[in-house]
């Protein structure tokens, strides 16, 4: 894992690195059960260097507590590790470009779980649309098991979502701990 941190911060591989003040590499246990995916650094992950320490994170670390679990058991991680400009969304090409760094700490950590935070990381990964609709869904594809929900960003204004958000994250380590039992006998 160090290697790839080291290959992040170092990394040229797209043009993000010509606006970065720091690539963000993925933070957290790594042989976490649960792995989150979001979209790219924002400008205190930039500023940080660490994944989700703006206001986003704090809102996955209060749903992350709800459930019983903090940072430190799970691994979170984004599908471009370098901020785009004004935040704009990464486009097919950077996320490309990135896509082995993820590879690799999918790999490493070999999660029971990738969630699957907001439309860049589900559109990415499989494919998916409209986090309305599928919100809250497992879906089992390419030998891993998925979990799509909101992005955290998405509900900061929206107490609704903010309740959809938390009993997603409740869902989702619940659907966890029945995997565990079931694999116990
Ligand atoms: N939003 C993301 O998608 N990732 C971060 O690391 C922070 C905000
Ligand atoms: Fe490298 Fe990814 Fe940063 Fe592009 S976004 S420079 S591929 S680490």
């Amino acid at each position: 894992m160090k290697v790839i941190e080291r290959s992040v911060i170092g990394c040229k591989k797209c043009n993000l690195c010509n606006y970065r003040k720091n690539a963000v590499p993925g933070k957290g246990k790594h042989n976490a059960e649960i792995l989150f995916i979001g979209e790219a650094p924002g400008k205190n992950e930039d500023i940080n260097g660490k994944p989700f320490v703006g206001a986003a994170g704090k809102k996955l670390d209060q749903a992350l507590e709800n459930s019983g679990l903090t940072r430190n058991d799970v691994y979170i991680t984004n599908i471009v590790k370098c901020r785009p400009p004004k935040n704009r969304i990464p486009n097919n090409e950077e996320k490309h470009m990135c896509s082995d760094y993820l590879k690799s700490e999918i790999s490493i950590i070999k999660p029971k779980i990738i969630c699957l935070m907001g439309n860049t990381a589900y559109y990415s990964i499989l494919g998916g649309k409209e986090i309305s609709k599928n919100h809250g869904k497992l879906i089992y594809e390419k030998n891993y098991t998925y979990f799509i929900t909101f992005h955290p960003a998405a509900i900061i204004y929206n107490q609704k979502l903010k309740k959809i958000f938390n009993d997603d994250i409740k869902k989702l380590v619940n659907v966890l701990k029945k995997l565990n039992k079931k694999h116990k006998y």
